[in-house]
């Protein structure tokens, strides 16, 4: 749609003039990744829009150290790896899964970015999921002319709520080799087949053993467990129900907090017999 109260909008071409623009970011002036979301509602506290899409950075890099995917890889590109191009790192695979948790047609994966799909923050965003059971780290830029680093289940606080300040640009999240190495398993529940997610939970099982679930779309913000091998179906279930104490099982049309709380043990338990090869 329209956005009848954007008077001003600047598309910076390089790193400079997008770093000279930060200070004019605030209430009313947004950071527009692929304005999938900007663009399908109204947005009348915007004045202005300071559009990434110009910006040349690589969607993906590859060290022998890990990976970075830039704010503004779109999702169709993180769809599109190929794990068998890093046959070292088998959680490549959960790259494609979690776009997929995103029912959208491949028109919104190629407009989506990373780096919208995070700083949106919604309890059903898969890129939060994905970058919180693959230890993600945030690097953000600040409008001073610095960068700031922050794992990124710390950067999403709250159901569209995040710790970026005013001014404040996600630039990337880096994906530790550690983790990458791990394989995976997600689970998704959500009322219909093309309903967003009630329900999102992605886990991983490290080559020693080590067991990491990510709890997403049925809280209000993203929570990890962390166990140094495989834990049982009780101890799990009972982990997974005091996260939901702690932090109340999200409410919104997408699914009551008894359902997501339901289906949330349901994939838990699914997950970890995934990964624990039938334990
Ligand atoms: C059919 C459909 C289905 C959808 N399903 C889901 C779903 O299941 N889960 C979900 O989470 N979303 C969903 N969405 C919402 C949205 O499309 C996605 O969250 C998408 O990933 C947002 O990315 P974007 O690049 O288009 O963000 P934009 O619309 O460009 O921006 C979103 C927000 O992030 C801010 N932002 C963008 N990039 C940055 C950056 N680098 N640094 C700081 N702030 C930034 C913007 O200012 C804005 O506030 C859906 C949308 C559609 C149309």
């Amino acid at each position: 749609m329209d956005l009848l109260t954007v008077g001003t909008y600047a598309r910076p071409a390089d790193d400079d003039a997008l770093r000279a623009l930060q200070p004019s970011l605030g209430p009313d002036r947004a950071v527009l990744g692929g304005g999938s979301w900007l663009f399908s509602a109204p947005q009348h506290h915007l004045a202005g829009l300071v559009d990434l899409t110009a910006l040349d950075w690589a969607p993906v890099a590859a060290d022998a150290d890990g990976l970075t995917l830039a704010a503004t890889a779109t999702l169709a590109t993180l769809a599109d790896l190929d794990p068998s191009s890093f046959p070292q790192w088998p959680a490549v695979a959960l790259f494609a899964g979690c776009c997929e948790a995103l029912v959208g047609s491949r028109k919104i994966w190629h407009t989506a970015t990373v780096g919208g799909n995070v700083c949106l923050a919604l309890p059903a965003a898969p890129m939060v999921a994905l970058a919180a059971v693959l230890d993600g780290r945030a690097t953000v830029w600040t409008p001073d002319g610095g960068v700031r680093t922050a794992p990124v289940v710390d950067l999403v606080v709250g159901a569209q709520r995040t710790s970026l300040a005013p001014g404040e640009v996600l630039r990337s999240i880096r994906l530790p080799a550690s983790a990458l190495r791990a394989r995976t398993a997600l689970r998704r529940a959500s009322l219909s087949p093309l309903g967003r997610s009630a329900a999102l939970l992605a886990g991983r099982r490290d080559p020693d053993g080590g067991f990491v679930l990510a709890v997403t779309a049925s809280l209000p913000r993203p929570a990890v467990l962390r166990y140094p091998d495989l834990p049982t179906a009780e101890v799990l279930a009972a982990d997974v129900d005091a996260l939901g104490a702690e932090l109340r099982w999200y409410d919104d049309p997408h699914g009551a907090p008894a359902w997501r709380r339901a289906m949330t043990l349901r994939d838990a338990e699914a997950i970890r017999r995934e990964l624990g090869d039938g334990a």
